[in-house]
């Protein structure tokens, strides 16, 4: 299996080599240069197998030769063990014809860990075998970071750099980067938003000369190998609810566009998804885009759903190419347009995406509002991600067709914004009930290139 970048220009990889590099050279991002299919046969034959076999068999045939079948099947057991539920990914219902996915039973209670705690094993095993270390470098607007670090502490072929927005993570997300007190875990803060720590990643990525001197690797959303974890929920979610028998929507609360992605994939590969709606908070530049087809980026208005507030969608730019007929110099041309303030994407394309994804928004009262009525409806606490996807899938559920929402953090994760809207406030799973004892370690940096590569050289040379 051969992964391209969707500008066309950088080199063609193995899945191994992708996943070690993240950004593609030409800026752009990898992706498989075709997708295999499952058949209908296949897909049924994933009802009743453990978590782990499904994503052994989802995921097998987008890795080649990167691993051997004991290998890959070693990397999938130590990556979930650590999870505090025997599903992985238990399906509750909210309401008839409504189902919740629930994704924070992971080491740092957000979806993220099903990927991170994956690549973690991964990486492992690929340095162990060539003997060479790398500098994992990522931006955060919470979630990320913290499984990063989870997956990434204590091992010895990895330093893992961690830059987060100074003041615009909830505590507990804090607390679960700067607590580690591994020598190779190293928390940032940055001054500035998400989206100037996710674009001084990007920086770095592009200055061949510090990234090729550290051996940058790069394990955001944009991690071709991240995505690919995310499709195989998709598949166990759907086949529990008797696909492919059955259609099922899915409506996945999204800022950088990974999770909702690994759907889109999933169905390519044969999943029979009827609907994946986009769900944004109130930082809603995806549901305008979808609306209008122009990508205009206006500032973040900082919300009670963090881990979406973002502008610049970088999954997006994976979903353009599929739009665009997989014409990477096209691809290319628009992404130098939202470097200069924002693009609109062609009619031809427009159309594309409108027939692989619907969206919608929530704002602020809303997001507290489906806290409330998932909580009186059905018991429920909903996470504000969560509370977001639960309120945008009720407005576009159809009869017939189960809706699937996706709930991407535990509510303990965030737990002011929570109280807030339901006066109750979620207690943490026992394995981190001491999380607000450890003492924390955490290096606040300006928004500035220069000051971040040095600071990173000078670390990494412990
Ligand atoms: C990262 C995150 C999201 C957004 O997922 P994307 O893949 O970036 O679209 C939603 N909810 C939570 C809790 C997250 O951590």
């Amino acid at each position: 299996m051969k992964y391209i970048s969707t500008r066309g220009q950088a080199p063609v990889l193995s899945f191994e080599e992708a996943m070690l590099t993240g950004l593609a050279r030409d800026g752009g991002l990898y992706l498989p240069e075709s997708i295999p299919q499952m058949s209908d046969a296949e897909i049924r034959a994933l009802e009743g197998v453990s978590y782990e076999e499904a994503a052994f068999r989802v995921m097998r045939p987008f890795i080649g030769d990167a691993f051997s079948d004991d290998e890959f099947r070693g990397i999938i057991a130590r990556a979930y063990a650590g999870f505090g539920h025997a599903a992985r990914a238990p399906l509750k219902q909210l309401d008839s014809g409504h189902f919740l996915l629930e994704l924070f039973h992971g080491p740092t209670l957000a979806f993220k860990d099903f990927a991170m705690q994956l690549i973690g094993q991964m990486f492992e095993v690929s340095l162990g075998r060539s003997g060479k270390r790398v500098c994992i470098v990522g931006a955060t607007s919470g979630d990320t970071g913290s499984a990063a670090i989870e997956a990434f502490r204590g091992l010895d072929a990895v330093d893992v750099i961690i830059l987060y927005p100074h003041g615009r993570v909830s505590e507990v997300q804090r607390r679960q980067m700067t607590t580690p007190n591994e020598a190779n875990v190293h928390a940032l803060a940055i001054d500035g938003h998400f989206d100037d720590a996710q674009a001084r990643v990007k920086d770095m990525f592009n200055d061949f000369e510090f990234r090729d001197g550290v051996r940058l690797a790069g394990v955001n959303s944009i991690n071709w190998a991240r995505v690919l974890a995310q499709v195989v929920y998709y598949f166990t979610s759907a086949v529990s609810l008797g696909a492919p028998d059955r259609k099922v929507s899915f409506t996945v609360p999204t800022g950088n566009f990974g999770d909702v992605f690994a759907g889109y994939i999933a169905r390519r590969m044969g999943l029979p998804i009827d609907r994946l709606v986009v769900a944004t908070n109130q930082n809603d530049i995806l549901h305008r885009c979808l609306s209008t087809g122009a990508y205009r980026p206006d500032g973040v208005a900082p919300s009670i759903s963090p881990s979406m507030d973002i502008q610049v969608s970088s999954n997006f730019e994976r979903a353009l190419f599929y739009a665009y007929g997989q014409d990477g110099a096209a691809v290319a041309q628009v992404m130098d347009e939202l470097k200069a303030g924002g693009f609109s994407v062609s009619q031809g394309a427009l159309e594309a995406l409108r027939e692989s994804f619907d969206s919608g928004r929530c704002d602020e009262d809303e997001t507290r509002a489906a806290i409330r009525r998932t909580l009186d409806a059905s018991g429920e606490l909903l996470c504000p991600h969560s509370a977001v996807a639960v309120h945008v899938a009720n407005q576009q559920r159809r009869a017939g067709v189960p809706m699937i929402t996706l709930a991407t953090a535990h509510p303990a994760k965030f737990p002011a914004a929570v109280e807030a809207a339901s006066g109750l406030r979620a207690p943490l799973p026992a394995r981190m009930a001491d999380l607000y004892e450890r003492s924390e370690r955490v290096t606040r940096v300006g928004n500035d290139l220069n000051d971040i590569e040095t600071l990173i050289k000078e670390r990494i040379n412990h």
